[in-house]
């Protein structure tokens, strides 16, 4: 059987609905074998979920999860695996990153009111569980809340969307910085969820190759987010760039989440699982 492995999930650190410990629980629970825990731009919950990891015997892998800017103002995410936390440079960059969410939030908000839903940024910052990260997921559960719309993933389709009124374009980290940033802690830099980004294929192809020569290694060619059809297309880029392939569930929260922990389908056999080098 190989291994259970689920490398991408977010606790309360960033914007999950359970906190670090609770995450690897309910990862055990549900058969998990190797966990990584990749909050946001965040490392500060890394230290909890590793204790709880040992004391249940659960192989845990240090993480973090990088937003970028890319192109035309296309925002994609890069994770980090196995980073040292406490490496200065990253810890540096992810500060920075995490300071400009403030002052987008309050933008956000004041688009927001334009079209009538009121005092966001005080709504959402009810559901934030760090102070240093606010997140268009806080803003969702906050619009669900006042009955605007049903669940989170509307609020996104009606507002919070790219395109949408309540969106605004935001610089984050640079693909340069977020792979410099996790190499130099010593991690694999892996392209999150690619099947979420609205790149035309040569954009794609582009971004693989700038991605390789920084020194990325990695795709998730198994995400939650992701198909059957998604995994075969992002197993062929893995193939073609020589790319180690990952397997995460993006889980955030029961309830709010495409599948639960540790339940993915298996990766094609003739891949290189990212895990193998901490096996
Ligand atoms: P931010 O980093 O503040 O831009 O927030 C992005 C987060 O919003 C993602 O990590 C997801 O947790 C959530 N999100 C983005 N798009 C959707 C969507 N269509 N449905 C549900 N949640 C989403
Ligand atoms: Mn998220
Ligand atoms: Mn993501
Ligand atoms: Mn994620």
């Amino acid at each position: 059987m190989p291994l259970n492995a689920d490398l991408h999930c977010h606790s309360i650190v960033s914007d999950g609905l359970l906190p670090p410990a609770e995450v690897v629980r309910r990862a055990h629970a549900n058969g998990v074998e190797m966990l990584a825990l990749t909050d946001h731009d965040e490392t500060g919950g890394l230290a909890e979920a590793r204790a709880e990891a040992d004391t249940l015997g659960l192989r845990f892998i240090d993480g973090v999860e990088i937003s970028i800017s890319w192109g035309d103002d296309q925002t994609v995410h890069i994770v980090g695996l196995g980073v040292d936390p406490a490496n200065a440079g990253l810890l540096a960059g992810l500060h920075h990153i995490r300071s400009g969410r403030d002052s987008r939030a309050a933008r956000m908000a004041a688009e927001l009111e334009k079209v009538g839903i009121h005092d966001a940024y005080e709504g959402a910052l009810k559901y934030v569980g760090n102070p240093a990260l606010i997140s268009r997921a806080h803003f969702a559960r906050f619009i669900v809340e006042k009955g605007h719309t049903k669940d989170v993933k509307s609020v996104f389709d009606h507002w919070l969307a790219k395109g949408k009124p309540g969106y605004v374009e935001h610089a984050w980290a640079t693909l340069s910085d977020a792979v410099g940033w996790i190499v130099g802690a010593g991690g694999t830099a892996v392209v999150a969820h690619p099947a979420r980004y609205r790149l035309s294929r040569a954009e794609r192809d582009q971004m693989f190759a700038e991605f390789k020569a920084l020194g990325g290694e990695g795709v998730e060619v198994l995400s939650g987010s992701q198909n059957a059809d998604d995994a075969a297309e992002y197993a062929r880029v893995a193939r073609h760039y020589g790319f180690v392939a990952s397997r995460g569930s993006d889980f955030h929260g029961p309830g709010e989440s495409w599948i639960d922990l540790g339940k993915l389908p298996n990766l094609p056999d003739d891949l290189t699982p990212v895990w193998a080098r901490w096996v």
